[in-house]
């Protein structure tokens, strides 16, 4: 491949690379350049494969330890207790290997889905694909927003710049000229007329044509350094291993003590070596962190069915301490359907029906045809929409609030294609979020049209629409019936009382102006200034249905709906309390903001629920005060620049539909259907899966306790230790995973969004986890040593069966009675989670075939137990599932 494109002029490159720029590629070269060059796609080296998975399993520190135990018992000629072991990792490693590859086949899954869609055109026509299928000589149109998908040469660029810090280290935004030739040995920063993948565009829009894909692109040069996925455990994760090399110190203690009497009351050696590695093995809860990862993957899964698309994994574990939810009003918390039903003129206010007719609106035009006339011409010549008719029905392609205009505009009888054609866009000044307007300049045509009448006879005209207070600030005259006047105080009133009445009423309101020009370019100061104020144009945009509801979920579960939106402060307002956001007509503006230090705005974020006129730096703000005031922050953006905030945030949230690809690339979640109430679904998916691992961890830690405090205390009663190794590798690593399993996808608790959130810093062990684990551990012990003890007096052989199965059988109880932090189980139902009735009855089959089978009594040392003994251990499993009920119920009551 050549890489000197940027010495030779576009068209040259066009030649080069065989494709007719104004028509794209055919499909016939698309199918040969894709075999030829393959995906679009860098080579990842941060999932994992199966193999790999399969490698680390099997080398992981416990599966070690009881490979040399295996070892050991083979090299003592003790071969079935090897067999035995070895059968153990087998059955754990395809437990959890299962497991981790469908965490890792998930995750891979919904990394795909992140990959963003690119507008190409090819045969003649603009559609938009999948990055990944981009080939080199495809033609890329860019816009703001945009993350680069391939290198390539410019063959258009409107006022175009690129942010190329990824590659180059310059963060300052780059112009990019088309036209421009660089010198050969230029460095990459210099090529002004090339782009390249993985950069993005900060202003402007242009085209080009890609020259190189996937690996041999420059970003793909340096892949190495950016593919590092990072392996960062999320917080969790870190509590959990803290955790874990916590409890593996007293573990290993109590093992110690164990093996010391062991050998002082004089048992073997090599059993009470087996002993102590399999007591290791079961108290050591090295597994767990590796739990969480799969709990969360999955769990990130199941979110995705209700259209939040995760992208980095502890999202999942922080949604669930989201405190404060900071949404964009348009799109999210509304429908993004504008609809244009006022037009304002010279103080003339046009209400409009739907159902009206032309003929109808002119009449109620009346006089002032020729005003509205320019409004409106005006709305659709500064516009980038486009109006498509499909078998008759006008479709908008482009911004919703852009469309609306075009679609009045149309409804008024001018013909979009018409004009554009007869006043030609010479110049733009593109919308932007901080100027809150955007500017075109076009030529002025000759002749007397209806709409030019009396503009005036200079070569061009600028229109410029965009949000009233600042319109009006540049205008210095206003239209009046064909003429212009001066703007004095009177008018500016008139105009701001127009605008209150449609802004109280929850409509986005759009003013328009326009100047003639005796010039074409220049910087917005230059071109925006002097305007005549042609009028006002207000929308609505009906809140969207299922908003309402969500705002009231989050009341309940203890997080407040915070708005936060570039548009008026009334509208906003207006919106804000139709969906409870706020019983308060506080609302702080950009300006305000703009005065004011993080520390004053500190005392207000908690009462402040409303936030207008803001830009996205103001986000930025906000965040970090309501971060500082103890606060866990999930924000919502579209724009290019959101990015910085989504990353503050405590969870960025993108939008899918709506928005640009820098604010994917930061986010830590994407609504697929930009949709406020996927944020709380997420949110409450999020509190499941913490609930999840809780209980989990619970589970596992209750059932480790109760084991060894069984091995510890059994000879301070005098009796000889009551498990063998065998049975406790059989505890932990057999009849846990099932259960485990099944644990995490117990259902959500009744009232998961009816209390508070759980705070970040807030210890897993923490609300009575730590004290549950103690008191149950020892029941557990007591009532499966109990039955033991005696037996053991009398001398009879089954009490080893007997404390063994009724260890067993007290950790299903247990399972079972945790699967609710409050509710009983009476009450949930057994098969409310089918999967976990499964297990449990697997759990005690199997235990039964253990008991009651010749082979498996040869392997495990253990007796047939007669119905009583039987039913001793059920019994003490009772106890244990009563006594937690009884836990449950006096929860509850204190919770009430
Ligand atoms: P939200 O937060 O509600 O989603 P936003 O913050 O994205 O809205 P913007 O789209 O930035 O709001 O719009 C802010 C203001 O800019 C609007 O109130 C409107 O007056 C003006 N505006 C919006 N879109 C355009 C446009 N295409 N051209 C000109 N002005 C616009």
């Amino acid at each position: 491949m050549i890489t000197s494109w940027h010495e030779r002029t576009s068209s040259e490159v066009a030649q080069q690379i065989g494709v007719e720029p104004l028509s794209g590629l055919r499909d016939t070269d698309v199918a040969e350049r894709l075999s030829k060059y393959g995906f679009n796609e860098l080579i990842d080296r941060g999932g994992k494969s199966a193999a790999r998975v399969l490698w680390e399993q099997l080398t992981s520190t416990m599966i070690i330890i009881l490979l040399a135990a295996a070892g050991i018992s083979f090299f003592l000629r003790d071969y079935k207790d090897a067999i035995a072991i070895l059968s153990i990792i087998v059955l754990n490693t395809l437990l959890g290997f299962s497991q981790e590859y469908r965490a890792e086949r998930a995750m891979a899954a919904l990394k795909k889905l992140a990959i963003p869609f690119v507008k190409v055109r090819r045969n003649g026509r603009v559609f938009e694909i999948s990055s990944r299928d981009i080939i080199p000589g495809d033609v890329v149109f860019l816009e703001a927003g945009n993350l680069v998908p391939a290198d390539g040469r410019l063959i258009e660029t409107v006022n175009l710049r690129t942010q190329e810090s990824s590659l180059t280290g310059e963060s300052e935004p780059i112009d990019k000229d088309a036209h421009s030739v660089s010198a050969p040995d230029s460095p990459l920063g210099d090529r002004r007329n090339m782009v390249f993948r993985g950069t993005l565009v900060a202003s402007g829009r242009g085209q080009f044509i890609v020259t190189e894909t996937g690996m041999a692109t420059q970003l793909g040069h340096i892949a190495g350094m950016m593919q590092k996925a990072s392996q960062d455990l999320t917080p969790l994760q870190k509590r959990l291993d803290k955790l874990a090399k916590q409890l593996a110190v007293i573990a290993l203690m109590i093992v110690g003590v164990v093996f010391l009497l062991g050998l002082l009351r004089g048992e073997d050696l090599k059993n009470m070596f087996l002993i102590a590695v399999s007591m290791a093995v079961a108290a050591v809860p090295e597994g767990l962190p590796a739990v969480v990862t799969i709990s969360l993957a999955l769990g990130a899964q199941r979110m995705l069915k209700r259209h939040a698309l995760i992208r980095k994994l502890p999202a999942v574990e922080t949604l669930g301490s989201v405190t404060v939810i900071c949404s964009d009003k348009t799109g999210t918390l509304t429908q993004n359907q504008m609809t244009v039903t006022v037009l304002d003129v010279a103080g003339h206010s046009l209400e409009l029906q739907q159902s009206d007719h032309r003929s109808l609106l002119e009449e109620k035009a009346a006089g002032k045809k020729h005003s509205f006339s320019l409004l409106l011409a005006g709305a659709a010549l500064c516009n980038d929409a486009v109006l498509n008719e499909e078998s008759g029905v006008k479709k908008i392609v482009g911004d919703p609030t852009e469309g609306a205009l075009l679609v009045m505009a149309d409804r008024w009888g001018l013909s979009i294609e018409a004009i554009g054609k007869k006043f030609p866009r010479v110049n733009e000044l593109a919308f932007d979020s901080n100027r809150k307007r955007m500017t075109t300049i076009h030529t002025l045509p000759e002749g007397d049209l209806e709409i030019t009448a009396g503009l005036s006879n200079k070569p061009f005209v600028a229109f410029s629409k965009g949000a009233l207070d600042g319109l009006l600030e540049l205008s210095s005259s206003v239209w009046l019936d064909g003429a212009i006047q001066s703007m004095n105080g009177d008018w500016r009133e008139r105009i701001n009382a127009a605008n209150r009445k449609l802004t109280e009423k929850g409509m986005r309101v759009l003013g328009v102006a326009f100047r003639p020009l005796d010039f074409k370019e220049g910087k917005a100061e230059i071109l925006e200034k002097d305007l005549t104020f042609v009028g006002l144009i207000g929308m609505v945009d009906p809140p969207r249905p299922e908003a309402k509801e969500a705002v009231e979920k989050c009341r309940l579960a203890g997080i407040r709906p915070v708005m936060i939106t570039g548009d008026h402060p009334l509208t906003a307002h207006s919106i804000a309390s139709h969906l409870g956001i706020t019983t308060t007509s506080q609302v702080l503006t950009g300006q305000e903001l703009n005065h004011m230090t993080v520390e004053e705005l500190m005392k207000k974020v908690d009462e402040v629920s409303v936030y207008a006129r803001v830009s996205p730096e103001h986000k930025l703000k906000i965040i970090e005060a309501l971060q500082k005031r103890g606060h866990n922050v999930a924000m919502t953006g579209d724009g290019v620049n959101d990015a910085p905030a989504l990353k503050k945030a405590d969870i960025g949230v993108a939008m899918g539909i709506t928005g640009t690809d820098v604010t994917k690339e930061a986010a830590d979640m994407v609504l697929l259907d930009d949709n406020f109430a996927t944020i709380v679904s997420a949110i409450e998916e999020g509190r499941v899966i913490y609930d999840n691992i809780r209980k989990f961890i619970k589970y596992l830690l209750t059932t480790n306790s109760a084991e060894i405090l069984v091995m510890l205390l059994a000879p301070f009663l005098g009796m000889p230790l009551p498990l063998l190794p065998l049975q406790i590798l059989w505890i932990n690593l057999v009849t846990d995973g099932p259960t485990a399993l099944a644990l995490g996808v117990e259902p959500a608790e009744q009232n998961v969004m009816g209390r508070s959130p759980i705070h970040a810093s807030e210890n897993i062990l923490g609300q009575g986890m730590g004290w549950h684990v103690m008191w149950v551990g020892l029941l557990m012990t007591f009532l499966s040593l109990v039955g033991g003890y005696f037996l053991w007096a009398q001398g009879q052989q089954e009490w080893q069966t007997m404390v063994f199965t009724s260890l067993t059988f007290c950790q299903m109880a247990h399972v079972l009675a945790i699967r609710s932090e409050l509710s009983s189980l009476f009450k949930m139902g057994i098969f409310s989670n089918p999967w976990l009735a499964g297990a449990v009855f697997l759990t005690v089959g199997l235990q039964i075939l253990l008991v009651y089978t010749p082979v498996f009594q040869e392997i495990f040392h253990t007796v047939p137990l007669d119905a009583r003994q039987i039913g001793l251990c059920a019994l003490s499993a009772s106890g244990v599932f009563l006594a937690v009920e009884v836990e449950k119920g006096l929860k509850r009551r204190s919770v009430k």
